[in-house]
């Protein structure tokens, strides 16, 4: 299926690794021309170099080694040589997400990080570039949020409350007048895929069900219907959609992919 966006902008953020290079690669495999931020200049730098094998030079692809997290990081995309500046027709918000732990330790500097990493950050990017797709009447938005939005994880507890904020947030703005001029806003809301991310988390989650790491990524993925953990490719190809043109009438919803994990019917 042509996903008609071949030729747009896109920005990404955290697309070194994980589920924002899943998307990244997505993208670009689509014709899509893909600005790429991570702090890691290293793995970025690596991650465009086989992206642009991958796709035979097809399109550009524009490594930004920042922090998407502060306001200089955030300049320096604007600015970057060759980009399109604000005018990206795609923007795919994603950073890392808050450590696990117990929320008794977690003071006001700790919620602050948690808040401006997933949820101001992403509110940030939205400002900078809404407006300019509501202009040229084409739009996409997908914010990496977490199931946990829907089912929380106790020790993710700053995860939990940061990104119910984002998609509250999202809830209204999606549904605003950028919503009849070709904008559509969704957030993407991982289960358990098999990146980094995870492998950081499983001990702290290990350690507090008394079992060793193997144990507990055993034990997750008999949890999962699908009996295992995704892949970034996987995760890439949804998001992909959802800023096709085929996805123009769906906005504002929150859409899981965690192979069945999450028990409910809606
Ligand atoms: P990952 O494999 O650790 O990759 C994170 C990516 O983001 C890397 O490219 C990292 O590169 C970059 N990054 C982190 N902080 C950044 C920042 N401040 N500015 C720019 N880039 C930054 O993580 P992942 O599994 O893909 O997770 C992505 C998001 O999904 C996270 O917010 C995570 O909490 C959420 N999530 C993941 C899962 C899962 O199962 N994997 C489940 C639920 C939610 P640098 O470190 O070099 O910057």
């Amino acid at each position: 299926m042509d996903l008609g966006i071949a030729g747009k902008w896109a920005l990404v953020g955290g697309a070194s690794k994980g589920l924002g290079w899943g998307c990244a690669r997505a993208l670009a495999l689509e014709g899509v021309n893909v600005v790429m931020v991570a702090r890691g200049a290293e793995a970025l730098n690596k991650a465009v170099h086989d992206l642009r094998l991958e796709t035979g030079g097809q399109v550009q692809l524009i490594a930004v080694a920042q922090d998407i997290t502060t306001e200089a990081g955030r300049d320096a995309i604007w600015n970057a040589a060759g980009g399109p500046g604000k005018d990206h027709d795609i923007v795919v918000t994603n950073a890392g997400g808050p450590p696990p732990g117990d929320f008794r330790n977690w003071d006001r500097d700790a919620w602050i990080k948690a808040i401006d990493g997933n949820m101001l950050t992403p509110i940030e990017l939205i400002k900078a570039t809404v407006d300019g797709m509501a202009a040229r009447g084409f739009g996409r938005i997908v914010n990496i949020t977490s199931s946990a939005v829907k089912a929380p994880i106790d020790v993710l507890g700053l995860s939990n409350g940061a990104r119910s904020g984002l998609t509250g947030f999202v809830a209204g703005a999606s549904r605003s007048k950028i919503a009849s001029q070709g904008v559509t806003m969704n957030n993407l809301l991982p289960g358990k895929f098999d990146t980094d991310r995870i492998r950081a988390t499983l001990p702290a989650m290990a350690q507090q069900q008394g079992k060793t790491v193997d144990e507990m990524r055993a034990f997750h993925h008999a949890q999962i219907p699908a009996g295992r953990y995704g892949s970034p490719q996987e995760f890439g190809a949804i998001c992909a959609f959802l800023c096709s043109q085929h996805a123009a009438y769906m906005t504002g919803q929150n859409v899981l992919a965690d192979g069945g994990a999450y028990p409910g019917t809606y």
